[in-house]
This record gives C-alpha cells, structure tokens and sequence, in this order.
C-alpha cells in the first residue's frame, strides 16, 4: 500500500477468553485482517483462530510500546485491515490512549470495537448479580495501587465505603490489601468475597468464594494466580436468599415504556 492508502488499525476487545465471547464485528473484522498483534499474557492464542490463511499473526507479550507502535505503522503500509487484539474491553487497563496517540501523530485512522470485559464474565461464570434493587444500583471498576498509583481519592477503602459493587482487577496478588481496605470501610468479616481465574477460558476457569476472612487461604489452596477477578458486592449469593425485592421492570404493579401496569401501581 502507498502512504496515501494506508489501513485502519482497530482495536478489538477478544472478550474474557472464550473465542465466542469475542462480538460479531470484532469476528468480522479477524477475517478480513491482514495483521494481527495480540495480547498474549492475556489473551488465549484461541482468539486469533478467526484469522484467514496467510495473516500476519504477532504475540506482543515481549514488546515494547514502542515496537508495538512500529509494528501496527509498518503493518498498516501493507493491510488494509489491522488488528490489535485485547483482553476483555480495550477501554478498560488496556493501555490504549499510549497507543493511540502515536498512530493519530502518524495520521493512521484508528477505531474500537468494545469486548466483553473479564468483570461481566466473572460475574456470569459465578451466576451472580452485580446490580440488585434496594442492595446496590452501582458497579465500581478499579484495582489496587502495585506500580501503577491510584489518583488521589481512589483508594480501595474510600471506595468501599459506598457499599456498592466492587470488581477489583489486577489485584489478586494484593489480595491482603483488598481485605485490608474492604475491613477498614467497614465491611463485616464475614462479607462474601468471589474470585474468579480465567473467567470463560475453555477448561481453566476456576471459581472461589470465600469471606474476607478467608478469601486468601482459599486462593492459595486452589493456586489462583494470574487473570484473575476479585468481586465484592452486597448481591453476591443473593440467588440463595429467602428475601429479595423485586425489580421494577418486571414487577406486575409497575407501569412503564412498553407495558401496562397489570394490578395496583408500586410507588
Ligand atoms: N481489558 C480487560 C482488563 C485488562 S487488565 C477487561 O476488560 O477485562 C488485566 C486484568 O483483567 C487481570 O489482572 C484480571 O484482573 C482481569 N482479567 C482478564 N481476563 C480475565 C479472565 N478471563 N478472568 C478473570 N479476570 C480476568
């Protein structure tokens, strides 16, 4: 391709892991793809088996962001379609505005195409809720300081302390500080605690549940390592409860959008 006709770099979200979590766009566009850089620490090499015969295929597990920018650019002189393949969603600890920014100085048209995050995969390999009437209306998205700080603010513990769901990435190492900062806001011992490795890799997903109290050992019985999600959350369980209140959408009282209320009107 000449300068002048350069590709498109898209940035697809692979889903958590299973290759059929991955959208239908992002599928539509690994078939067509003349070049693919994927995430491999994170993403299961299955994701790529989309790809048509003869696609330049490179993992970027042991390249710089620097390389990484030099391979899409030379990539994009000779594809029309080029792929860089991420983890879960690409908005989400994905590092994209770093690579971004290089392509928008070189003039190379980019776009995403948004994945199944590994949070909403955790939550559905575990049969939980994140969002439960009158218990919690808010998902919060976040991790634990390691190299990278949190901004002022940000900190586990005053997060905590809305009660509110928590899915703590990149954290599992730190497990001690997440039951640390839950204990701290308050939250009792004996609060439920999910943790989920390789949510939806075909044959490797693990499931944890545990307390506070006892998340850690749990882990470290089952070796749970990397990829993994830490869920905290008021609903966890909630299927087992004998009590809960009911959704408004579905509730026959309530009158909305595309039905009719069926008996009295709930307040
Ligand atoms: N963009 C990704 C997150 C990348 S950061 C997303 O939207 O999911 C990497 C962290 O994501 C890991 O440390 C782990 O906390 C989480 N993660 C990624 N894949 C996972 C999976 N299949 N199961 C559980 N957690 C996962």
């Amino acid at each position: 391709m000449t300068p002048a006709t350069l590709g498109k770099i898209w940035f697809v979200g692979a889903g958590p892991g299973d290759p059929d979590l991955i959208t239908v766009k992002g599928r539509r566009l690994l078939e067509q793809a003349g070049a693919i850089l994927f995430a491999g620490s994170l993403v299961d090499q299955a994701a790529t088996l989309y790809a048509p015969e003869g696609c330049d295929i490179r993992d970027s597990k042991d390249m710089t962001l620097e390389e990484m920018t030099a391979w899409l650019l030379d990539a994009a002189r000779r594809h029309e379609t080029v792929i860089r393949l991420q983890t879960g969603d690409p908005g989400l600890y994905g590092a994209l505005v770093e690579m971004t920014r290089p392509l928008d100085a070189a003039g190379v048209s980019w776009a995403v195409v948004p994945g199944v995050s590994s949070a909403l995969a955790s939550a559905a390999a575990a049969g939980e809720t994140l969002t439960l009437p009158e218990v919690t209306q808010t998902v919060i998205l976040t991790r634990v300081a390691g190299r990278t700080p949190m901004p002022p603010g940000e900190e586990l513990e005053a997060l905590a302390a809305h009660r509110s769901t928590l899915c703590i990435f990149l954290s599992i190492t730190l497990l001690h500080e997440v039951q640390r900062a839950l204990l701290a806001a308050g939250w009792p011992e004996d609060a439920p605690i999910l943790v989920v490795q390789k949510a939806s890799w075909p044959g490797q997903e693990k499931i944890v549940r545990g307390t506070i109290a006892d998340i850690k050992k749990k882990c470290q019985a089952e070796k749970i390592a990397a990829q993994t999600m830490i869920i905290a959350s008021p609903a966890l369980g909630a299927r087992d409860w004998e009590d809960i209140a009911r959704s408004k959408l579905y509730d026959p009282s309530f009158t909305h959008r595309f039905r009719k209320a069926s008996v009295g009107e709930a307040s």
